[in-house]
């Protein structure tokens, strides 16, 4: 079957006026604060409006452990919300905002795919609405303000060495990984070595996605730690006083943005924070919202059920209050017989040959990551549902042998054609999501704010990345004490690992047991609220690849974007 490009389904889908679209939930016109035709921020007021009962069923979607080619979560949050819709049920999908890293690097966009998507497409992976922009400069400003404070006397005794604060751009640009500042004469600043990451990755915007009003977000930015005085005091951005005026510059960052999926179901952006060392959620704003007005909130985490869905139970829902009902794990074909360990999928190439070839045995091998992330979603009390997102290469005896295994592990399972049908391809799937919705929900957090931080990453390691065991090196271990004498030990931890395996290693396939978790060092976003350990290595600033699809982006004769994806 020839299927149109996502560019050619988005831009031939027709529109409905945002007005409709906040009317399915009930939300008045003057609630929305238009910018342009596609896409209008919601203001908060629409949380006092929309009453405070939480009516809402709240459903994740999370996956296994992906391959780099991702195996659609997007895609199956926009077909369910749109298929909840055939049920007769009103739904509000909430997604995070595509980084511009990504998009002009190699994943091209963000906005699902096929007959599940956010429309405009254009619109939702370029500036939409500019939060990443007011994220950036937010940040920033604190930066200069950093530095401003050095060059003006150092009132707090900042030691230069200890300053942890960095500068973000929304690029993908290695050659601004290691920095040196302040050259020139006096007047221009004292040079020092520091560096930028990309936005997604920075601390405001983790900050503005776990915010859960305008002045939870202006506290937050006000426990930001930039760095350590010379007596290893933290020192803050409110010491500094810069957290009102970042507060001012993200006033309207705060506010959800509504778009619309091609079937017209409304959809809450809202955020963008990356899923390594920053949580991988969409807003609390948006959820809280979207709960009060829909019969069902479909939210996605990001990565594997390992990383986003253990962060959202254990960070999101623990800063939010609201409560899951079910949650769907996505699984693919492709990713479990990469699982098997007999084929090597490569982010930007054709998957291998081979691979494409008819083989239930090859998806059978591979199936223990799908076991233990059925287990891991269990492992929070929530229901989980296995969606097979299916795609035109699979072949019947491979769903099957998906749904063998789910059934035989005692989830509920549904085969989904959401990419190439639209909502009506993901019935399946919305029924058996409703079931499990209806179960007496025994969500529980994996461990409670009082557990010091070791057994924090502890528990987490072996109970949800099947860990033996957990190593420190001096670094983190040092790290570890002073945040708990600096009184940071009662936050949740946010581990920072390859999404690529469930273990710290990405060359370890399906459920590896038997190996160690090695902290390398730990970092504290103290103004989100969460302490990072991090294991392995990880980039908060990605590069570009030899062929990225920059090249391939371009503008036609009529002035429209091509090559987005
Ligand atoms: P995730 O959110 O898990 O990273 P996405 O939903 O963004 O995954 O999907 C990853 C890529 O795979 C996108 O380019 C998407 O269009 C494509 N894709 C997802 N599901 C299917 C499918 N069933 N058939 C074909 N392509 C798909
Ligand atoms: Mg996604």
């Amino acid at each position: 079957m020839n299927m149109p490009s996502d560019l050619d389904i988005s831009r031939s889908s027709p529109r409905r006026s945002l007005e409709e679209i906040a009317g399915q939930l009930g939300l008045a016109p003057h609630l929305l604060e238009p910018y342009g035709r596609d896409v209008a921020k919601v203001s908060l007021d629409a949380l006092e409006e929309a009453g405070t009962e939480n009516r809402a069923k709240y459903v994740l979607v999370s996956a296994i452990t992906p391959t780099p080619l991702g195996e659609g979560k997007t895609t199956t949050t926009v077909g369910l919300g749109q298929a909840l819709r055939h049920l007769g049920k009103t739904s509000a999908v909430t997604v995070r905002q595509p980084s511009m890293g990504p998009t002009f690097g190699i994943k091209g966009g963000a906005a699902g795919g096929g007959y599940s998507q956010v429309v405009p497409m254009e619109a939702l992976n370029l500036h939409l609405t500019g939060d990443m922009h007011a994220v950036t400069a937010a940040n920033n400003m604190l930066a200069a303000m950093v530095d401003n404070h050095l060059h003006k006397g150092n009132r707090l005794g900042l030691d230069p060495r200890r300053i942890t604060w960095r500068r973000v751009t929304d690029v993908n640009d290695r050659d601004l990984r290691n920095i040196v500042t302040g050259l020139g004469g006096n007047d221009d600043g004292s040079p020092h070595q520091t560096g930028f990451d990309i936005t997604a990755a920075s601390e405001v915007m983790a900050v503005l996605a776990l915010s859960t009003s305008l002045h939870d977000m202006r506290a937050r930015l006000g426990r930001i730690v930039i760095g350590y005085t010379y007596d290893g005091e933290p020192v803050t951005a409110e010491q500094l006083g810069a957290a009102g005026a970042m507060a001012v510059i993200m006033r309207e960052a705060i506010k959800p943005n509504l778009m619309q999926t091609v079937e017209n179901t409304p959809v809450l952006v809202h955020a963008g924070p990356f899923g390594n060392i920053a949580h991988g959620n969409s807003s609390i704003v948006a959820d809280r919202i979207a709960s009060r007005c829909a019969d069902y909130v479909v939210t996605e985490a990001g990565f594997g059920a390992d990383m986003g869905a253990e962060r959202f139970f254990n960070i999101k829902c623990r800063n939010s209050g609201l409560r899951p009902d079910a949650a769907v794990l996505v699984a693919t074909v492709r990713a479990l017989k990469a699982h098997s360990g007999r084929f090597r999928v490569v982010a930007g190439k054709d998957l291998p040959e081979e691979m494409l070839a008819e083989n239930p045995d090859d998806v059978l091998a591979g199936a223990a990551n799908l076991r233990k992330q059925i287990d891991n979603l269990r492992l929070h009390g929530v229901s989980p549902v296995v969606a097979v997102n299916a795609f035109p290469s699979d072949h019947a005896s491979e769903h099957q042998a998906i749904r063998d295994v789910a059934e035989q592990a005692g989830a509920r399972v549904a085969i989904s054609t959401h990419f190439s049908d639209g909502g009506k391809g993901a019935v399946e799937l919305a029924e058996a999501v409703a079931e499990a919705a209806e179960e007496p929900s025994r969500f529980e957090l994996l461990y409670p704010d009082s557990a010091d931080l070791r057994s924090k990453i502890e528990t987490i390691a072996t109970r949800v990345y099947g860990a033996e065991d957990v190593s420190y090196e001096p670094a983190a271990a040092k790290a570890l004490k002073s945040y708990t004498e600096n009184g940071f030990g009662s936050l949740p931890v946010c581990i920072a690992k390859t999404h690529l395996s469930l273990s710290s290693n990405p060359s370890l396939l399906g459920a590896p047991t038997g190996w160690t978790l090695p902290v390398r060092d730990v970092r504290a976003s103290v103004g989100a609220g969460f302490v990072y350990p991090i294991c392995g290595d990880i980039r908060t600033m990605p590069g570009l690849s030899s062929r990225p699809a920059a090249e391939r982006i371009d503008i036609d004769d009529r002035g429209e974007v091509v090559g987005l994806s």
